[in-house]
């Protein structure tokens, strides 16, 4: 068994290092899991980067070399292994991750930043092709198409992004787009890019029905939507760029996942499980790029460690306390939590007991835990355990809690 880390990240793409810099940095004993042998994720797969703010041109690749950079100078811990379950142990504030290695590893906190893997859209022929002219990945695979033919499937940011990058190496592009002619997915800068490319043409209304080849591939049927007609079109080589899924499997039963698998967080992007936050593609979310999955990183980093901090001071100042403990759920922002603080105060000073106080404006964990639902809500407790309870009190009924 291992020793408790305070956060353990699992995923080492942009959400991932990002979350890395924010808890190491915040002298957080961080350990990083990233399943395959290069961290970065997918944007370290990604050709050209241009809308990171602050880099007005990078490889994905460097980007995300910086990024590790980043981590390793404020002494993050990396290891390569895949993630296979989370659990809690008794109470629930060690986590416990599983790895593939068949290694138990514990944290007072986890941060998933699994992100997401290629759709495989299921094709005839695509499984059977894959890496023998079928690709999901412009920067591994270009240059294996050097001064070839290939069929780029999609019409989103990403296809039209990889096509237009692809164009560097090989001969032709033809992009099969689902929609009606002159209409892509993609934003307006990448669309004009693409249009204004004459390596660059368009199979409208149209999907791939099957992937064709001997040893690779030499071709397409290309079915048009409209009349239902199959056109044979030849290529050395075909690029899926049609969105992705969650790598959230070894989630299943644990924590809540929304519609397509992707976590569920909320604005401090934890999740239902509490202590475990999510960062990045894998999150239930509107925007999936660098450096919102940056951003996430941070946020889920400040909150992984403020989550530590109220429940180390709750265990040691309540629960393991050894008198008893008076407990008043508030908020700054309430006027009767804030016009009872006096008479809390006398209260415990006259009998003697330590005062303890749970902002729940800033939290609500452990006052759920607890079904607080009104503010101010004062406990008294003892041996750990609630004794005696008052839902908004008044000040003169704070006495009978003794
Ligand atoms: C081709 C392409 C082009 C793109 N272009 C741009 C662009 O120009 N600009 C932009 O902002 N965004 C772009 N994006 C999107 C951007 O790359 C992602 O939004 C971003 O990389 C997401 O980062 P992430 O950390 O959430 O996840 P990922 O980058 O997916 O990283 C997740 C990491 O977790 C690891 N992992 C998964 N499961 C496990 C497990 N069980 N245990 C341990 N490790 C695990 C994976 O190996 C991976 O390294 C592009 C994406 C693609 C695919």
């Amino acid at each position: 068994m291992s020793e408790v880390y305070d956060v353990i990240i699992v995923g080492g793409g942009a959400g991932g290092l990002s979350a890395g810099v924010y808890c190491a940095r915040g002298k957080m004993k961080t350990l990083l899991l990233e399943a395959s042998s290069n961290t970065g994720g997918q944007c370290a797969k990604t050709s050209e980067l241009e809308n990171y703010p602050g880099i007005i041109e990078s490889t994905g690749p460097a980007l995300m070399d910086r990024f590790r950079a980043h981590c390793e100078k404020f002494g993050v811990e990396f290891k390569r292994d895949m993630v296979t379950g989370l659990s809690t142990e008794e109470g629930g504030f060690i986590k416990r991750i599983e790895t593939r290695s068949g290694e138990t590893l514990l944290a007072k906190s986890v941060i998933i930043g699994t992100g997401a893997n290629p759709r495989v859209l299921g094709i005839k022929g695509e499984k059977e092709f894959t890496a023998k002219g079928v690709s999901y990945c412009a920067t591994c695979d270009a240059d294996f198409y050097e001064d070839l033919d290939i069929v780029v499937v999609g019409s989103g940011n990403t296809a039209v992004e990889e096509s237009v990058f692809l164009t560097k190496f090989v001969n032709s592009v033809k992009m099969i787009v689902l929609h009606d002619e002159g209409v892509l997915d993609a934003d307006r800068t990448a669309q004009e890019q693409a249009f204004a490319n004459d390596k660059i043409s368009f199979i409208w209304n149209s999907c791939v029905d099957e992937i064709c080849g001997e040893e690779l591939v030499n071709g397409v049927k290309v079915k048009n939507l409209k009349t239902g007609e199959i056109t044979d079109v030849e290529c050395d080589g075909v690029f899926m760029f049609v969105g992705t899924v969650p790598n959230t499997g070894f989630l299943e039963g644990t924590i809540e996942l929304a519609k397509g698998g992707y976590i569920k967080v909320d604005e401090k992007q934890e999740t239902s499980m509490p202590g475990v936050f999510g960062a990045g593609d894998v999150c239930d979310k509107f925007l999936r790029q660098v450096v919102t999955a940056a951003g996430d990183g941070a946020v889920a980093a400040v909150a992984a460690e403020r989550y530590i901090q109220e429940e180390e001071h709750w265990a040691e100042s309540v629960l393991e306390a050894e008198n008893d403990t008076l407990v008043a759920f508030w908020s700054p922002v309430d006027q009767k939590s804030l016009e009872l603080m006096p008479s809390l105060e006398k209260v415990a000073a006259d009998k003697g007991v330590k005062l303890v106080t749970v902002d729940t404006y800033k939290s609500q964990n452990i006052a759920g835990r607890y079904e607080v639902k009104e503010i101010p809500t004062v406990v008294r407790f003892s041996n750990g355990e609630p004794a005696k309870r008052l839902d908004t009190p008044e000040a003169d009924q704070l006495e009978s809690l003794f």
